[in-house]
C-alpha cells in the first residue's frame, strides 16, 4: 500500500471517528450498522497510534472505501473462498452485488466451535490412551 492511499484510508476513517474532550476518547462507528467502539488516549500515546489501534477494531471495504464492524464485513462465501472475487467486501456491497456470504464475525464463532470440536476430540483420545487395555 503507498503511502497517498494510506492517507486516504486513514481519512475516510477520521470522519466515521469524533474525539471527545471529556474522556480522552476516540469514537467510531460502522459506517453500516452504526455500531460504536471508543478507545480512550492515553496521555504518552499519540493520537495516530490511538486511531491506529481503534482502526483494528474495523474493516475497510475495499469497493466503497469504507469502515465497517465486524458484523457487517463478509470474509467468505461459505465454502472456503473469499467473500466477492476473492476478496472481502462489506455487507452493502455485497447486497448491491446480491452477495450472500459469512462475516468476521460468523466466521470467528465457526473457529470457536472447531477448535471446541478439535479439543474434545483430542480430550478423548487422550483419555482413550490413558485407559488401560
Ligand atoms: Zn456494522
Ligand atoms: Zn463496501
Amino acid at each position: 500500500m503507498d503511502d497517498d492511499s494510506k492517507k486516504l484510508h486513514a481519512k475516510a476513517f477520521d470522519i466515521q471517528t469524533t474525539y471527545s474532550r471529556i474522556d480522552h476518547a476516540f469514537t467510531s462507528r460502522c459506517a453500516i450498522c452504526g455500531k460504536e467502539q471508543t478507545m480512550r488516549k492515553i496521555w504518552y500515546q499519540s493520537r495516530g497510534k490511538t486511531l491506529s489501534e481503534l482502526r483494528l477494531q474495523f474493516n475497510r471495504c475495499e469497493h466503497c472505501g469504507k469502515w465497517v464492524c465486524c458484523d457487517c464485513y463478509l470474509v467468505d462465501d461459505g465454502h472456503g473462498n473469499g467473500a466477492y472475487e476473492g476478496s472481502d467486501i462489506c455487507s452493502a456491497c455485497a447486497k448491491e452485488r446480491g452477495i450472500i456470504g459469512l462475516t468476521v464475525t460468523q466466521m470467528l464463532a465457526i473457529q470457536a466451535e472447531q477448535t471446541k470440536a478439535q479439543e474434545a476430540t483430542e480430550q478423548k483420545e487422550a483419555t482413550a490412551r490413558g485407559q488401560p487395555s
